[in-house]
């Protein structure tokens, strides 16, 4: 088959900034089709319209769509908008990214992405996710556009690529055929695999002799990634080092087996940053610019950060910052555990302050308003919040991931590029993006740990409080380090493009 130069991605996402974001997924995506885009392909993102993604600002494509489900068909709205990226010289882009929304009411008119405070997980999710998967070939067919590639993002999407392989790719000639589309799965985050009731297999539309040869079957349950896994023409996960991780027992989250059979089609690409928005050089949410070349500005958002947290503004003592959803990936036990945690005993031990970001566990965020009322150098902020995720990034002077796992991780990467140490734990995509500090040569990026352990956490915290007041300019050159390093997507989007092509050989 020729590869055609400029290709027609269509990318299925259940989240793309700015319109819903639970997690890195959510930047993920939308910075690579623009990265893309900015690459001469034909972006078109596909997502469900959320009760919080106002209609207003949107366009409606006219006339309804029907989506055939489980025995009958279901009839939703399309609505459009382009996905903002950075402009050209103050003009809008050449070629804009088009967001797609399926607006369907009963599924998708509600508070929540995946579930609510009340119910995690929402009941109808394989439902609504089948339904989602469903309507973006329609939407295809719809608007008389043929993707080259489907590219379909973790377990909401994982179905895209099981529809393709069953049933929606036909003989070529065919109007809407997608006989030459090849599909392509992204493992953001293999701890989420969508595993359901297998009685909501019938929503899909396959036949049960889909259900076992596409692998749904998982302990009498129905796995909507694994058989995504064994769909798509090409897999791949977000970083090198996690990909590894993921063929193993000890980090496949019983897919390692499924992982190691798809191997040959299977690669770790990093993520990248947007450096339109992460970028201290032209931060809106910081006082003063500052990048490698005038380092000044730092000094300002340090002291705006003490401020905005209630802290002493003393640039003498380093401030530790800390974002993340509150889930045990991120380590949150070992951190902030009821009595064995090691925050109280960083926070009581060492000249530090600690400013933190995030929600999520209930019992955590208990903790942690605990911890504040009780510690002076410790502050918090529970809740989503993006100003004060930069204001975080820039102000503080070391950033702590002790991630149990950690697919990629994007935090990481914007600290580097803030000039905000990152201390991280030696796993996934942070051994990809931080080198450990050595006290012989003075070279290194981070402070980095093997074990997830409480004195693991209080030991490496240790070391850079140490680093900062007993080593000051190996701390000054390990910022700058970081901040010259390049995390922008330039790299990464052309090995998409590279495994795009590779699939479309398939
Ligand atoms: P994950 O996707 O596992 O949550 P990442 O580090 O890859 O972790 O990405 C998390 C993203 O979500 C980052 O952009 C981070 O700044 C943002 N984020 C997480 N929690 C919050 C919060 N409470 N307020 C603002 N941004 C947050």
């Amino acid at each position: 088959m020729d590869v055609p130069a400029g290709l027609k991605i269509a990318m299925c996402t259940s989240e793309a900034v700015p319109f819903a974001k639970t997690g890195g997924l959510a930047d993920a995506v939308s910075s690579l089709s623009l990265a893309l885009a900015a690459l001469g392909h034909e972006v078109k993102l596909i997502m469900p319209r959320y009760y919080g993604i106002s209609r207003d600002k949107l366009k409606k494509l006219e006339g309804a769509m029907g989506v055939p489900m489980g025995g009958g068909e279901e009839w939703c709205a399309v609505y459009t908008a382009v996905l903002p990226g950075p402009e050209e010289g103050g003009k809008k882009t050449k070629n804009p990214v088009v967001v797609y929304f399926i607006d369907h009411e009963q599924f998708f008119g509600r508070d929540g992405i995946y579930g609510s405070s009340f119910e995690p997980d929402f009941l109808d999710n394989p439902r609504r996710f089948a339904f989602f998967c469903r309507a973006a070939f329609q939407l295809c067919r719809k608007i008389e556009w043929e993707p080259d590639i489907l590219h379909a993002h973790d377990w909401p999407a994982a179905l895209a690529p099981v529809f393709l392989r069953y049933g929606e790719r036909r003989s070529a000639g065919e109007p809407g055929s997608f006989a030459n589309t090849a599909s392509v799965l992204t493992i953001h985050n293999l701890g989420y695999q969508g595993i359901y009731a297998r009685d909501n297999f019938s929503y899909t539309r396959l036949g049960w002799d889909v259900f076992y040869q596409a692998g749904f079957d998982d302990w009498n349950m129905m796995n909507l990634l694994k058989a995504g896994i064994n769909s798509a023409d090409k897999l791949n996960t977000v970083s090198p080092n996690y990909a590894r991780e993921t063929l193993t027992p000890a980090g496949g989250v019983r897919r390692d087996g499924t992982l190691r059979y798809r191997g040959g089609d299977y690669s770790g690409i990093l993520n990248g940053i947007d450096t339109a928005v992460w970028n201290p050089a032209q931060d809106k949410y910081l006082p003063a610019p500052y990048s490698a070349a005038n380092p000044e500005g730092k000094a300002k958002a340090k002291e705006a950060l003490q401020r905005r947290f209630g802290l002493p503004e003393t640039p003498e003592l380093p401030v530790i910052g800390m974002i993340c959803r509150l889930s045990d990936q991120k380590g949150i036990g070992e951190l902030f555990g009821p009595s064995y945690g090691s925050a109280w005993s960083i926070c009581r031990e060492m000249d530090l302050q600690f400013a933190f970001l995030g929600s999520g566990e209930g019992w955590a965020e208990y903790e942690i308003s605990g911890l504040a009322s009780r510690l002076p150098n410790f502050k918090a902020y529970i809740g989503y919040n993006e100003e004060l995720s930069h204001l975080i990034e820039g102000g503080a002077d070391f950033f702590l991931m002790p991630s149990r796992y950690e697919p990629c991780g994007l935090n990481q990467m914007y600290s580097l590029a803030y000039g905000t140490i990152p201390i991280v734990r030696n796993t996934g995509g942070l051994a990809d993006t931080v080198q450990n500090y050595s006290q012989e040569t003075g070279e290194g990026t981070g402070f980095m740990f093997d074990d997830l352990t409480p004195s693991a956490i209080y030991n490496t915290v240790g070391w850079a409080v140490w680093a900062w007041y007993n080593k000051k300019k190996d701390i000054e050159a390990m910022r700058l380090r970081g901040m010259k390093e390049d995390f922008s997507w330039n790299k990464s989007a052309l090995r998409y493009v590279e495994l795009y092509k590779s699939a479309l050989k398939r």
